[in-house]
């Protein structure tokens, strides 16, 4: 079976499908502080547009999928969409913002939904509110407990901003003491209108020194394709994790493709080429072929818009904001 290669050889199996670009919360370093204009439902994939282009990936070999937003769960049919999906040969992820799910635990248990990964970028209520412009930490806190008592597999994601808040960079670490969780550090990136600037960057190795000053650790081994360097504490039960997708980007083993809410093909992140698959699709036409030639033209790194962040200006990205290419 033929498999999804881009021109430097690197297999694509991968898939991160983006549900909508609205979302509950407003994450200071996700949504734009302008006014923004969510995309129409009509402009959205439908349940079974979404099913129709993830099968269509899984032909080739793609057997792992995340869905990820704008915030998935605000969806009023992510329900019927996951239930599809879970139909598929596929890992299925999703990456939430977490205060919905407790309307889902039923049914995320039943299609044996793998990982869920929950965002929370501090453990202070008022923190919390002031990051994400919500009073939501209680429900968002329940909701981690009530799946990690529930059995799932569960990531924490944490945005670390200098100044913000890497002084609770070893209270997360602490959590996974007793809570079989992997906790997640991601290194704070530039996309349009988030305020970004190198100096609010704290890189894996800023962050090692602040947990060296209260931990013993070890590093424990990272799978192939993985974003996440890995680390535990001796004797605890969870893990922890950088996402350094600024200081030690993972281009060289990249394996992913992204779909936005809108049906628009990404090869990366950071990159401003987009192809309308569902503009396609829509009009009866075959998306296969296009998915493997657009494929080819991935930039070899940070989707051809820079490679050492240091000398970024973010005033000369050109792509969406996070909110609408989907994390
Ligand atoms: N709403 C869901 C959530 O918050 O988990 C899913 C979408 S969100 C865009 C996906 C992930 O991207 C979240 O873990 C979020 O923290 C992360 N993210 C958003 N903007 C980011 C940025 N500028 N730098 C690093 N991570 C970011
Ligand atoms: Fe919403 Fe997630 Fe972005 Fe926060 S990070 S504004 S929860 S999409």
């Amino acid at each position: 079976m033929n498999k999804l290669v881009d021109n430097y050889n690197r297999i694509h199996n991968y898939l991160r499908i983006s549900l909508t670009d609205s979302c509950n919360f407003r994450c200071i370093y996700c949504m734009p502080n302008e006014k923004m204009q969510c995309m129409p439902y009509n402009h959205l994939m439908s349940p079974q547009e979404i099913f129709t282009i993830a099968e269509t990936f899984t032909k080739y070999q793609v057997n792992k999928i995340r869905l990820t937003g704008g915030e998935p769960l605000v969806r009023h049919d992510f329900a019927d969409i996951i239930k599809k999906l879970s139909n598929l040969p596929v890992e299925l992820n999703l990456t939430t913002n977490g205060v919905l799910l407790h309307k889902y635990v039923t049914l995320l248990k039943e299609i044996n939904l793998n990982t869920i990964n929950i965002s929370i970028d501090s453990l202070r209520e008022e923190k919390f509110k002031f990051l994400t412009k919500r009073n939501a930490f209680n429900q968002v806190w329940d909701n981690i407990l009530l799946y990690v008592n529930q059995g799932f597999h569960i990531k924490l994601n944490i945005v670390i901003m200098k100044g913000i808040n890497e002084d609770e960079i070893n209270d997360f670490i602490s959590l996974t003491k007793n809570f079989p969780i992997q906790v997640r550090f991601i290194e704070f990136m530039p996309f349009n209108g988030n305020q970004w600037k190198k100096s609010k960057v704290i890189t894996m190795k800023d962050m090692l020194t602040i947990i060296d000053s209260q931990f013993s650790y070890q590093k424990i081994k990272d799978n192939n394709n993985d974003t996440t360097k890995k680390f535990k504490v001796e004797g605890y039960e969870g893990t922890f994790a950088f996402i350094t997708t600024m200081s030690q980007p993972f281009c060289q083993g990249c394996n992913r493709m992204r779909i936005t809410a809108d049906g628009k093909m990404k090869n990366c992140l950071f990159g401003k080429d987009e192809f309308d698959i569902l503009g396609i699709l829509r009009k009866k036409g075959d998306i296969e072929p296009i998915i493997h030639s657009f494929l080819k033209n991935k930039h070899k790194k940070m989707g051809g818009q820079f490679d050492n962040f240091m000398k970024l200006n973010p005033d000369y990205l050109e792509n969406r904001s996070m909110i609408k290419i989907g994390g």
